[in-house]
């Protein structure tokens, strides 16, 4: 199908809070045409998508895809096919791989299987450090030269402070983003969960906000002292987020991230010890979960991300404390969003388009995308009234510890395209 007309679909976009009426004319992976009650085309097949959401593709800067290393869990294949399953057409990966991905070689290797594998755009991080052990710093200068987009060591923080303070120093030479994943070891020890009333309860070792915040504040005081952009993942306490708010109004060039769990789960979600609730950093406490949405209305978090986590079932069968932290996210993120915060009224489309689409592409300096004659299509189209049933079979990551496993959630990805290749149609085959 070389071209199509699209009717009637509701066009969101980052600076409308309102949603607009259009047709689009789809042809050789372009949009042709837009605006209402476009012309038929002889010829040219026609779906009504009356009531549906017209999104520009989302775009998720902090994905786990486990390749190479731990194929059993992820792969850039499938990974990237979660991806659009979700509606998501770009991704960023973590390097936390086995072997880390550590070297220009590395970087190389990764970016060579997704142009094989992947039918959207994968972008890759690379390691701070070597190994990620922390201890002597990574071949920063290879990594950027084969176009790792960031550098991390994501799943653990940089402890020591005059080697961040380094890389920093490189990254900021290079134009490279550092982004860090905060915490701090010795005060996270054994933790499991949220340090708090809950954990004690439970009996199940905790996790101070403190050790991300402290953490927080280091990264940003180090990215002040050498210039570097320091981009703060996975934000989850409110204390943490208002830390960042101060650099901000100071003037400090600091990004940051939330992710849907943080914002629509806290640590009352682990009552019955359900491992599908452990990430690092934890769920916090309810009154987090009003801050960081509050944040996220007031622009405090520049994007929105899912920290996509694939495990097996059984690594995490194990119990709460031995099973490895992390869930995925990327199939599940927009109906979630849609279901908590939008359809409620919480925020608006034109939040979830600036910072789940926009923003992280700007982060990583590429153009938003836009609906406008002539350009590329980069399209998802979301049916806000269909609800989605997140089945085994539904979902296409290799693993499927999700807290939305067999659940139902409101809304429902229709159709995903990308240029001239249409990645996923769940609409025009039930067309009549
Ligand atoms: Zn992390």
């Amino acid at each position: 199908m070389d071209a199509f007309i699209l009717r009637n679909g509701q066009l969101a976009q980052e600076d409308s809070p309102d949603l607009t009426e259009t047709d689009l004319f789809i042809e050789s992976g372009k949009l042709k045409a837009i605006g209402p009650q476009l012309p038929a085309v002889d010829g040219v097949p026609e779906f009504d998508v009356t009531g549906r959401v017209l999104l520009p593709g989302l775009f998720d800067v902090h994905v786990h895809l486990r390749e190479p290393g731990r194929e059993d869990k992820e792969t850039i294949k499938t990974g990237s096919e979660a991806a659009i399953n979700g509606g998501v057409t770009g991704i960023v990966a973590m390097p936390n791989c086995t072997p880390a991905i550590d070297s220009g070689g590395m970087v190389q290797s990764v970016l060579d299987i997704a142009s094989r594998d992947a039918r959207i755009p994968v972008y890759t991080t690379g390691c701070i450090t070597k190994g990620r052990l922390g201890k002597e710093l990574a071949n920063i200068g290879g990594m950027h030269a084969r176009g790792a987009v960031m550098i991390t060591d994501d799943g653990d923080p940089v402890g020591n402070h005059q080697i961040l303070r380094r890389a920093m120093e490189y990254a900021r030479e290079f134009g490279l983003i550092v982004a860090s994943h905060c915490e701090v070891k010795e005060l996270s020890g054994v933790g499991a969960m949220n340090e708090g009333e809950v954990s004690y309860r439970l009996g199940i070792p905790g996790i101070p906000a403190e050790s991300e915040e402290i953490c927080i504040s280091r990264d940003i005081r180090l990215a002040h002292l050498t210039g570097a952009h320091v981009h703060i993942q996975h934000v989850t306490s409110g204390e943490g987020m208002r830390i960042i708010e101060r650099f901000k109004e100071d003037g400090i060039h600091v990004t940051c991230e939330v992710s849907p769990h943080h914002l629509i789960f806290n640590e009352t979600h682990i009552q019955d010890y359900d491992t599908h609730y452990k990430m690092n950093p934890p769920l916090r406490r309810p009154e987090d979960n009003a801050i960081l949405l509050d944040g996220l209305k007031r622009g405090i978090f520049d994007v929105i991300a899912t920290d996509h986590a694939p495990h097996t079932d059984f690594e995490k069968q194990l119990d709460f404390g031995s099973a490895p932290f992390g869930i995925t996210g990327l199939e599940t993120a927009l109906p979630s969003l849609y279901q908590e915060f939008i359809k409620p009224g919480h925020f608006g489309w034109d939040l979830l388009v600036k910072r789940y689409s926009a923003e992280p592409r700007r982060l990583l300096g590429h153009d938003p995308v836009v609906f406008k004659e002539g350009s590329p299509v980069n399209l998802t189209i979301f049916h806000p009234d269909k609800e989605t049933h997140f089945t085994t079979s539904f979902m296409q990551s290799k693993s499927k510890n999700t807290p939305f496993l067999d659940q139902h959630v409101q809304g429902h990805v229709e159709m995903v395209v990308l240029d001239d290749a249409i990645l996923l149609d769940r609409l025009t085959a039930n067309a009549s």
